[in-house]
C-alpha cells in the first residue's frame, strides 16, 4: 500500500513552518522525529482529564491513569511481539535502558570476562560497557566495521571465546544506516551461550521489530525517534534475564515490602521502575506506535528505502561528494562527506536555506577514528519526507559546495 504523504504531513503541523523565510526541510530524524497531532493531543488529554499518580490511589483518576499506563505497556509489548508485558520496562530512553542493563548485570561480570561491541556503536552503547569493564577489570572487545559500513560474522566468531559474557550491537547504525544482521549474530551468540543486547534506537520506526523472532535477550529504544515524546523509552528483556538482574534504582513502586532493615522487591516489570513513571510519556508513546501500526511498518520501510535510494543517487552525481556507509542492507540514513570542505561549513549554509541536517561525529567518535574522518553530514529520513524535499536539498547542497570550494 502506498502512503498518502500529503495526509501524513498534515498530521505534523511543524513541517509547515518556515525558517529563515524558507520552508523547513527536516532531515534530522535520526536525532529525533517530529510528533503528529495524535501524540500531542494524547499527552494534552492526559493532563487535562486523567492526571493522577499510578498504582497508588484507590480513587477514580488513579485507576484510569493506571489502566491507561498499563495498557500502553501492553501495546508496546504487542508492537515488538514480546511474549509478556512483564518484559517491557519503561525507561527514559535508549541510553537509560542500556545503562540499566550495564549496571544491573555487574554482579555477573568478573575479572578478565569480555564484552563485545562494534566500532559503529553510538556512545550510548559503548561508554556504559567501557565503564563496566574498567570497573570489573574486564575487557571490551571491538568488532571492526568494513569500508562499506558492514560487519563480518566470521570476525565475530573469531572474537567470541569462553570469556565472552555479552554482545551489544546496534540494530541500525545512526551514522551509516547499516542494518546489521542481528538475527544471525544472536544465533551465533546463543550457540555459545552468550546473551545479546540490541540497541534499537534507529530501528524501531523504520523496520519491523519482533523480539521473539530475533530471540534477542534485551532490546532498547526511545519513543522520541519514533514519533513519540522525549523522555521515555523501553527496555525489553527476556523474563528469565530480568529475573536474574539486580534492581537498577531503589525507591517507591519497585518494592514489595519494606522494613527498616530489609526490603523485598516487586515483581516484573515494577522491580525496574523506581519512582513515579512518565505516564503521559507512555501514553504518547502508545499513540506514536499506533500511528506507525496504522500506516504499516512495511509500507513505511519501502517508502523510506525508495527515498534513500533516490537521495543517494542524486547526491552521488555531485562532484566531490562521497557517501559514507554503502552496505547492501541499509535504510533511512544518508551520511556523506565533501572533498576539502568541512561538514560543519556545509551544515551552516544548509541551515540558512531551511534544511535541517546533522554535521559532526553523531555521538560515535570511535567510528569516526575507525573510518579516518572527522565527521560527516547526515540526512536522515522519516515517513513524512518527500522526493521534492530531496530535490531542494540536493540543489542547495550543490550551491553550498560551489560557494565553499
Ligand atoms: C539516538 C541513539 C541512541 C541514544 O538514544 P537516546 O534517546 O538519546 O537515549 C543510542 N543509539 C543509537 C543508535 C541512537 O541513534
Amino acid at each position: 500500500m502506498a502512503l498518502n504523504i500529503d495526509n501524513i504531513r498534515s498530521d505534523f503541523p511543524i513541517l509547515s513552518k518556515e525558517v529563515y523565510n524558507k520552508p523547513l526541510i527536516y532531515f534530522d530524524n535520526g536525532a529525533t522525529t517530529q510528533k503528529p497531532l495524535q501524540v500531542i493531543n494524547r499527552i494534552s488529554e492526559y493532563y487535562l482529564n486523567e492526571n493522577s499518580n499510578v498504582h497508588r490511589g484507590a480513587h477514580y483518576l488513579s485507576q484510569i491513569a493506571t489502566d491507561h499506563f498499563e495498557n500502553a505497556r501492553k501495546y508496546v509489548a504487542g508492537f515488538i511481539n514480546a511474549k509478556s508485558h512483564r518484559e517491557v520496562i519503561f525507561t527514559k530512553g535508549t541510553t537509560e535502558s542500556i545503562n540499566l542493563v550495564a549496571s544491573s548485570i555487574k554482579g555477573l561480570i568478573e575479572k578478565d570476562d569480555e564484552i563485545i561491541i562494534t566500532a559503529m556503536e553510538h556512545h550510548s552503547n559503548m561508554v556504559p560497557w567501557q565503564q563496566l569493564c574498567i570497573n570489573k577489570n574486564a575487557k571490551l572487545r571491538n568488532l571492526s566495521v568494513a569500508g562499506d559500513g558492514s560487519i563480518s560474522l566470521s570476525e565475530l566468531k573469531d572474537l567470541i571465546g569462553p570469556s565472552t559474557k555479552l554482545i551489544a550491537i546496534a540494530h541500525i547504525s545512526n551514522v551509516l544506516g547499516t542494518i546489521n544482521p542481528v538475527k544471525e549474530i544472536i544465533e551465533i551468540a546463543h550457540n555459545n551461550g552468550i546473551p545479546v543486547l540490541i540497541d534499537g534506537a534507529q530501528a524501531i520506526a523504520h523496520v519491523n521489530v519482533d523480539v521473539q523472532d530475533l530471540d534477542c535477550d534485551f532490546y532498547a529504544f526511545s519513543a522520541h525517534k519514533a514519533y513519540g515524546p522525549m523522555g521515555i523509552g523501553v527496555l525489553y528483556g527476556k523474563e528469565s534475564w530480568l529475573n536474574k538482574l539486580a534492581p537498577y534504582q531503589y525507591g517507591g513502586e519497585m518494592i514489595n515490602t519494606v522494613s527498616f532493615n530489609i526490603t523485598t522487591f516487586n515483581e516484573l516489570p515494577y522491580k525496574f521502575e523506581a519512582g513515579t513513571p512518565d505516564v503521559a510519556g507512555a501514553l504518547g508513546m502508545e499513540s506514536a506506535l499506533r500511528y506507525i501500526d496504522n500506516l504499516g511498518i512495511d509500507n513505511i520501510r519501502s517508502y523510506e528505502d525508495e527515498l534513500l535510494e533516490y537521495a543517494t543517487n542524486s547526491i552521488s552525481k555531485l562532484v566531490g561528494v562521497r557517501v559514507i556507509g554503502t552496505a547492501l542492507e541499509k535504510t533511512a540514513v544518508l551520511s556523506f562527506v565533501v572533498d576539502n570542505i568541512h561538514p560543519f561549513d556545509i551544515g551552516t549554509l544548509m541551515n540558512q536555506l531551511g534544511i535541517a541536517l546533522r554535521s559532526g561525529n553523531h555521538c560515535a567518535q570511535p567510528l569516526m577514528e575507525h573510518l579516518k574522518i572527522t565527521g560527516t553530514l547526515r540526512a536522515s529520513f522519516a515517513l513524512y519526507n518527500t522526493k521534492d524535499e530531496v530535490d531542494i536539498f540536493v540543489s542547495a547542497l550543490e550551491k553550498a559546495i560551489n560557494m565553499l570550494s
